[in-house]
């Protein structure tokens, strides 16, 4: 669909900036951007949001409510998107009316793991091998090409693990099939790659198509969730050198406007492999808030606005822990004497549900070894010595 809304030269500070989606990544794009003179506008179903305690103004609606949107979008000078589960529709009608550097093309692409996966290999980036399946005969004849284990996946709405099983042998394919499969779209099988680290890199293109990279994280996940981002990655400087370079290709053949977080599987053999596109800040990119010259909220701003991108250096090696529901109450009682390169960012939201993500801490260091050694004596989180980093 034609833009009909120009992209400006540049948006200067004064500018409101509305933003789709109230949750902690908006929250920090508006406390960095508030550094900068700009207003905030934001628009998610709760009153009460991480980002609504921070903006100027906050549309308590739906992500489906056109209206809201186009009501957000006309208080607005530039509006984008924090989080992926925002109906493309509803940005595409926006499109029209007001500059949406994000677009929707992307916000489509990586809803959707198999047009994800297409796009990437079709530009030339490496994935892991996967299949389009439709039924149980497919997934079981896909398998068989592919050699078990094999991940099947379900196409849209999967998060932090959900929607996914993994497939050992010819007797998963069923009860596979019956637990994830939807009548109304196919699954992804792709082939298990036995990965050493997953990594990640936040990269930022601005709307004049300059490109950053932040320095490539290594990322260790817990029950699927991410639980510490060990920054920079204890990776070879070509592996590290390699990832960047991944990024900024992906960056530059999608088009990118704003930012997105490349996550990465590192083989044995030194292969480095594409997982998933998110194009927006990333939990993986918090650490950039304390340990980098510029934070990836900053940049994000930055690219969408028009301004020329800060430095990415990475300033002091980090560790960043998220802080989930259970690990609430110990961190309280562990503030009033934390050391002091401990940071600690909460999001302000009111239910400590376990498994819910309500804040992060990053540890700075001299080392990342001795960041690590911080995390290990916090007492925040449980078997925190059961993480071995034989590398640091
Ligand atoms: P995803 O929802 O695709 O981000 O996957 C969540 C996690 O599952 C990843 O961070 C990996 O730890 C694991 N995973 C996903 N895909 C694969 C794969 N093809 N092979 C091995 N592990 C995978």
């Amino acid at each position: 669909m034609e833009l009909q809304v120009k992209p400006p030269t540049v948006l200067l500070p004064g500018s409101t900036v509305g933003i789709l989606g109230g949750g902690q990544l908006g929250r920090m794009v508006i406390l960095e951007g508030r550094k900068l003179g700009y207003r905030f506008v934001t628009l998610d179903p709760s009153p009460d949001c991480p980002g609504s305690q921070v903006s100027d103004h906050h549309f308590a609606a739906g992500y489906h409510d056109v209206l809201a949107a186009e009501q957000l979008g006309e208080w607005s000078d530039v509006v984008a998107y924090e989080f992926e589960n925002i109906d493309p529709e509803v940005v595409k009608r926006l499109e029209q009316k007001v500059f949406v550097p994000q677009g929707s093309r992307l916000l489509e692409i990586t809803q959707h793991r198999i047009r994800e996966k297409v796009t990437l290999d079709a530009c030339g980036i490496p994935v892991a091998a996967f299949r389009v399946v439709h039924d149980a005969k497919q997934l079981r004849d896909a398998a068989a090409e592919l050699g078990y284990p094999c991940v099947l996946k379900t196409v849209t709405g999967g998060y932090d693990g959900k929607g996914q099983r993994i497939l050992r042998g010819v007797e998963d394919v069923e009860p596979a099939w019956q637990s994830l499969s939807r009548p109304w779209e196919p699954c992804i099988l792709e082939q298990f790659v036995p990965f050493i680290k997953e990594l990640s890199v936040v990269v930022a293109r601005n709307i004049h198509g300059q490109i950053a990279t932040f320095p490539v994280v290594e990322n260790i996940h817990r029950h699927h969730i991410l639980h510490a981002t060990l920054a920079p990655a204890p990776v070879y400087e070509r592996i590290a050198a390699r990832a960047e370079r991944l990024a900024r290709d992906v960056a530059e053949k999608l088009e990118i406007t704003g930012l997105c977080a490349v996550e990465m599987f590192l083989l044995e053999d030194g292969q480095l492999l594409v997982n998933e596109l998110a194009p927006r800040p990333h939990n993986s990119g918090h650490f950039t808030y304390d340990a980098c010259a510029t934070s990836q909220f900053e940049q994000f701003l930055r690219a969408i606005c028009g301004l020329p991108l800060g430095s990415p250096r990475l300033l002091t090696p980090a560790v960043m822990v998220n802080i989930l529901g259970e690990h609430v109450e110990p961190l309280m009682q562990r503030i009033p004497t934390l050391p002091d390169n401990v940071k600690v960012h909460l999001y302000g939201k009111k239910e400590a549900k376990p498994g819910r993500k309500m804040g992060h801490v990053t540890v700075l260091g001299e080392s990342l070894a001795e960041a690590w050694g911080t995390v290990q004596q916090l007492g925040i989180w449980e078997d925190e010595d059961m993480v071995r980093f034989e590398n640091i």
